[in-house]
Formats: structure tokens, C-alpha cells, sequence
């Protein structure tokens, strides 16, 4: 009998996933299975290449942790004990115990609870939250990543489109503020090297040695959490230096005055001893940035995890106005251009209700303490918050509450998926229609579906709508499934970019992908010009404008942990897949005065929890500082508990963003 196999084909599509890139995607399939995933070159930027993360994507579709079927808990809360059930009985029992808690306790007693698992429009504000707002759910704050420099980048600048990854190598001095490109969004790297082979200064800001800071001219590797002294540094010395561009600051700026006032008290040398580097490099970055034109600042987000992440994006975005980069290509900030479409997503079925606001980094609070209405109903989906949100220990304890029925609509099986009492199983990208938008470079292009759902896989499009149809939510004009939902999205965008979408696959981008700020781009604030002192946000932060909030370390617990991503997860997806074993990277310097040596079984604890695990040394990490990749699961550490049981649910000081890099620990021989 013959067994030869069906010749592969290839097709095109489009990785969602949360990364700036937004690649273009050949994938190889034989016999319906995927066997290779390869950059295309339908989206310039990808040419060709994409990283070694999404290369394992097949591993996800085709491994162990996959989930095939709906099922339904059988044994404790979070053991992963679970019996297969149909979809139609699942789905009975969400409606059932869903409109039970709607009687009972009223619409926001459900917390629905997501983020960008899945990164494209299709599958989040969809159908998802036409369902929960006529439900009158609590309403979730989406702030684990870039509230903070969301919130500033809006007062500032009114989410201005950003300088793109093809005009990096104009510029003559580029500052690579708390990004690792070489970790993620990896296709900015190229530009930054040829800007270096063209003669343009590198100056990286960060407490590691990354790739891109070994090749610096300038490396600066802050204590985390000093980015904002060591930005008003600059500030200062631009004003007293003759060196702030004046005729621009009147023209297109309001609020100088008041940041050149708070300011003021940040010589280099001082903020060079908060931030624990030496005085003459931090001259030496601002001289260079001061001197070059174009000059680009990467705006990332290392900087915005810790209390004073808002204020220190606020004073870093203010660089650009105060030395008049603007106007030039390859001159200005980058930072995320997901704003750069103005879509409003009018495809959502009904208008937000003025529910209560849940912030996602304080899960555990809403699980856990007394709130009035008690959530009852949590419904996950495109997240995995056991690990990735903040105070670990109160998340497990709320999902651990045999009050609580949780939803996890999930691709596989996480540490969330572990507590649920129905579990869902979700499609992947490769699986479905996605739209994918990038927010480095400006793109938009459709995914089609590449293979058939595994098993009993479902869209969110698919599972939403079915769950409105059982609780009497439907309407007539609702999209049903996720082809008419694709359309419905299509239909409902700006005409042009709806139709290049339904016929090339791609949209084609205002001011062909490649603005300039303040020439082709203005900001959106109400007067057009950039607000240095938005006064609101004097008044929100907890030490005003530009005020900075010390290092909350203690003799007790004086290392800085922070979790930066890596190069395997895409936040915690990904994190299935097998891996070499997971370390706390130290200081040799650190360890030595722990009398600790390479491969040591380690504890990392303080005041929250402990983690246990082993140390690898390395003098890429400053001193004083220690690292754990973002993204891990509970199976990686030896007790089960990852960074973020040791990270308090306190907020930034803006936007509301979690402060993963606040963490102050100590570390001793386990
Ligand atoms: S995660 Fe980023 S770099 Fe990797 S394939 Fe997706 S868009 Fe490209």
C-alpha cells in the first residue's frame, strides 16, 4: 500500500501576535499539517526572516498541552483534572451559571478578563465585548503593558504616529531607551546597524548588557526604576546649556517652563547617583543626542514597570520637543504606531455601560477582598494570568475560591487553564481569519485560515456569539461566526483600507508608512501642539509632574529583580514548549558577597513570597540587579512560583500600569 505523502504547499498569512513586527508569514503545510513557518516579504520589514519563537508555533498547535475538546472540572481547583464534555453542554453551563450570577448579583458581579493573547483585531473587542457590555460586566483596564507610556504619549502628543523602523537609519544618534529589540520586535535591529555603519551614534539605557548595548557607543545601565532623574538630567542640562530649541518650544509646545522648573534639581551628578552610573557618560549621551541631527529616541517600555514608569515616559517623550528633533525624517521618538489607523472599532454591537472598572494588575484584590458586587463569574480568555499579572499568590488564592466560576478559553493548557471549571478550547492564529496590526511598523494585513482547527477548536467570533444566542442577547444585525465577523470588520473600517484588506491582503498606510513627526504627523491634542505639562497629570501622580518616587529597596531587600522579555516567549505564550532550565542571572560581584557560585540552588524571596530555582552569574547584568525572564510558567522554577510572586499589585504612577520591576528581594543559598 502506497503511503507517499501529498506535496507541500505554502501559504501566506500574517502573525498577530503582541510584537511590534506584525510579519508576513509563508507557512508550509503537508497533508493539512503545518510542518515549517518562515517570513515572507509581503510586509517589507519582515524580508524574509521572522524569530525563532514563532518558527515553534507548530509545537503549539501539534503538542501535548494542546486543547482539543470542551471539558469540565472534576477535581480540585487547579490540578488540571478535567473530563471531556460537548460544546453544547459547556456552553449550557456558562449561560446557566452566567445568568445565575446576573440575577443574583447583578451584571458586574462577571469580570471578564483578557489581553492580547492573540494580538489582532478580530479576536478581542469583538463579539467578546458586545457580549459583556449588555451584560453590564465589570469593565477590565487593560494595563499589564504600556498603560504608561499609553497615558503619557497621549497627554504629550495625542498618540502621534511614531517614526518607523525604515527611517532609523537616517538618524545620527539614536538612544535606545528600556528596549531590547534583539529580544522582541527583532526586525529593528538591521536599521539600528546600518544607522551604526553610517556613522550614527548608539547610546542604550538599560541595566543589562544587551546585544545592541555591547555595540553602543554610550551604555548606560541604570538602576530600575531612575529612568525619570536621569531623563530630567538631560532636560536640565538642554535648558542651562543653550542647547533647548526655543523657537520650536513656542511654536508647537505648551508647558516648558514648568518642565524646565522640575527640572531644575536634577544635576548629572545627582541623577548619575540615583541611577548608580557614572556622571561623565550621562554628559557624554546627552552632549551626543544634543549635538546630532536626526536624532531618534526608542521609546520602549523597560522603563514605564516600576512607580515612577509614567513620569520617566513623560520625561523621555519631552526630549525630542525640548532639543527640537522633530521635522526631520529619521528624527523624533518611536514608540507604538498602534494609534497611526484611528480605528474606533464601531463593530462593537453596544455602547460601553458605565460599570465598574476592574484594573487588571490587582486581580487578586478583586478575587480576593471583599468588593460589592463579589465577582462571581470570571471568564479568561486570551490571557494567562496566573503568571503574567501582578501579586501571583493572590491570584492563585481567588482562583482557588470554590465561589468563583471561572471560564478559561484558552489555545492550551496554562496555569490559568488549570483552575477553570469549564475550559474552552480556543484556535490559533493559524487556525482562523486574524487582522493583524503592527505597532512598530505601520501595517494591517488579514491571516486566513492555513489548516483546519485541531479537534474541537472554536473562534472567539464562534464561542461569543453562540454565548449571546443562549442568554438572549442576540440581535439581528449581529455578525454570526467568525467569516460574517470578518466581513462585518471589514465592512465597518475606513472604505479603503476595508476593501485593500479584502483584496490585497494588506492596507496600504497613511503617508505611505513612513510619516514625520511635526511635518506629515501633528500631535491630537486639542491645540495641536505638544503638552509638556498636562496639568491633569500633575494632579494624578502620587508625587506630582516629574516627581520622582525613591527606590523602595530596603537593607533587608536591596536587589532589584526585574523580568524582561527573552527571546522564546511572546509574553507567556509560547512558554509550553520545552526549554533549557530557567535561572536568576546575578552579578558576579552579588554572588560573591552571598558566597554563591554558578548552577547554586537558590532562594529569591521577600515580604510576598519565595521563589526557588538556580543562579547562573553573569557581568552583563549591573550590579545590584537581578533578572528572570518575562513570561515564565509555574513549571519552570522548583516551588511553582515565578516573578510575579513577588511583585505587590501597587500601581504606576500614571495610567495604572503594573510595577514588575518595583520587586526588591534578596537572594541565599536554598
Ligand atoms: S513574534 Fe514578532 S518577530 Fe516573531 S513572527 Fe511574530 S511579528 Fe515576527
Amino acid at each position: 500500500m502506497s503511503t507517499s505523502l501529498a506535496p507541500e504547499h505554502n501559504v501566506a498569512t500574517v502573525c498577530p501576535l503582541d510584537c511590534p513586527d506584525s510579519c508576513s508569514l509563508e507557512v508550509t503545510v503537508q497533508d493539512g499539517r503545518i510542518t515549517a513557518i518562515d517570513g515572507s516579504h509581503v510586509n517589507p520589514i519582515t524580508g524574509g526572516y521572522i524569530c525563532a519563537k514563532v518558527r515553534r508555533f507548530p509545537e503549539r498547535l501539534y503538542g501535548a498541552d494542546r486543547l482539543l475538546y470542551p471539558a469540565v472540572r472534576k477535581g480540585p481547583k487547579g490540578l488540571a483534572s478535567f473530563a471531556r464534555v460537548t460544546w453544547e453542554e459547556a456552553l449550557g453551563m456558562i449561560a446557566e451559571r452566567t445568568r445565575d450570577a446576573h440575577e443574583r448579583w447583578g451584571g458586574e458581579s462577571i469580570l471578564p478578563y483578557s489581553y492580547g493573547g492573540s494580538n489582532g483585531l478580530l479576536t478581542q473587542d469583538t463579539s467578546d465585548a458586545t457580549l459583556f457590555r449588555r451584560l453590564g460586566a465589570s469593565r477590565l483596564a487593560r494595563t499589564v503593558c504600556a498603560a504608561p507610556t499609553g497615558a503619557a504619549n497621549l497627554a504629550m502628543y495625542g498618540k502621534m504616529a511614531s517614526v518607523v523602523y525604515q527611517d532609523v537609519p537616517e538618524a545620527k544618534a539614536i538612544v535606545l531607551w528600556g528596549a531590547n529589540p534583539s529580544a522582541s520586535g527583532i526586525h529593528l535591529v538591521p536599521y539600528i546597524r546600518d544607522a551604526q555603519r553610517r556613522g550614527a551614534t548608539l547610546i542604550v539605557i538599560d541595566p543589562r548588557t544587551t546585544p545592541l548595548a555591547r555595540q553602543a557607543d554610550i551604555h548606560l545601565p541604570v538602576r530600575p526604576g531612575t529612568d525619570l532623574p536621569v531623563a530630567l538630567s538631560i532636560h536640565r542640562f538642554l535648558f542651562e546649556e543653550g542647547h533647548a530649541d526655543t523657537a520650536f518650544l513656542d511654536a508647537h509646545t505648551r508647558g516648558a517652563e514648568r518642565l524646565r522648573e522640575r527640572a531644575q534639581p536634577w544635576t548629572f551628578e545627582r541623577a548619575a547617583a540615583e541611577a548608580g552610573i557614572d556622571a561623565g557618560r550621562l554628559r557624554a549621551a546627552a552632549e551626543a543626542y544634543a549635538a546630532a541631527s536626526p536624532a531618534l529616541i526608542r521609546c520602549g517600555w523597560g522603563q514605564e514597570r516600576n512607580r515612577n514608569g509614567g513620569n520617566a515616559s513623560m520625561a523621555i517623550l519631552a526630549l525630542p520637543s525640548v532639543a527640537g528633533k522633530f521635522g526631520v525624517r529619521g528624527g523624533g521618538y518611536m514608540m507604538s504606531n498602534s494609534a497611526s489607523w484611528g480605528i474606533t472599532r464601531p463593530w462593537i454591537g453596544a455602547d460601553e455601560a458605565q460599570t465598574r472598572i476592574v484594573n487588571m494588575n490587582q486581580l487578586g484584590r478583586a478575587l480576593v477582598d471583599e468588593t460589592n458586587p463579589p465577582v462571581k463569574v470570571l471568564f479568561v480568555y486570551n490571557n494567562n494570568a496566573a503568571v503574567t499579572s501582578p501579586h501571583q499568590q493572590k491570584i492563585l488564592k481567588g482562583l482557588e475560591r470554590e465561589d468563583l466560576f471561572t471560564v478559561v478559553f484558552e489555545q492550551v493548557m496554562t496555569d490559568t487553564a488549570r483552575y477553570a471549571d469549564v475550559l474552552l478550547p480556543a484556535t490559533t492564529f493559524l487556525e482562523g481569519y486574524e487582522i493583524a496590526r503592527g505597532y512598530g511598523p505601520i501595517s494591517l494585513q488579514l491571516g486566513k485560515p492555513v489548516v483546519e482547527a485541531r479537534g474541537e477548536a472554536r473562534s472567539n467570533a464562534d464561542v461569543f456569539g453562540e454565548l449571546m444566542e443562549r442568554l438572549d442577547l442576540r440581535s439581528e444585525q449581529d455578525p454570526s461566526g467568525e467569516l460574517e465577523e470578518m466581513l462585518d470588520v471589514l465592512a465597518k473600517l475606513p472604505e479603503s483600507i476595508g476593501s485593500d484588506l479584502r483584496d490585497r491582503g494588506a492596507a496600504t498606510p497613511p503617508h505611505n508608512g513612513r510619516p514625520i513627526q511635526f511635518r506629515d504627523v501633528w500631535p491630537l491634542t486639542p491645540n495641536r501642539k505638544a503638552d509638556l505639562f498636562p496639568e491633569r497629570l500633575d494632579a494624578e501622580a502620587p508625587a506630582g509632574l516629574y516627581g520622582y518616587q525613591p527606590d523602595p529597596g530596603t537593607a533587608e531587600f536591596p536587589l532589584a529583580l526585574i523580568s524582561p522579555a527573552s527571546e522564546r516567549t511572546v509574553s507567556s505564550t509560547l512558554a509550553e514548549l520545552p526549554r533549557p532550565d530557567v535561572h536568576l542571572l546575578m552579578n558576579p560581584d552579588d554572588a560573591a558577597a552571598r558566597e554563591l557560585k554558578e548552577g547554586d540552588a537558590i532562594r529569591i524571596f521577600n515580604a510576598l513570597g519565595e521563589i526557588r530555582c538556580t543562579v547562573t552569574l553573569g557581568s552583563w547584568i549591573r550590579g545590584g540587579t537581578v533578572s528572570m525572564p518575562k513570561g515564565l510558567w509555574r513549571r519552570h522554577t522548583a516551588n511553582g512560583y515565578t516573578t510575579n510572586a513577588l511583585v505587590s499589585d501597587a500601581l504606576t504612577d500614571l495610567g495604572g500600569g503594573a510595577c514588575f520591576n518595583d520587586a526588591r528581594v534578596q537572594v541565599e543559598r536554598a
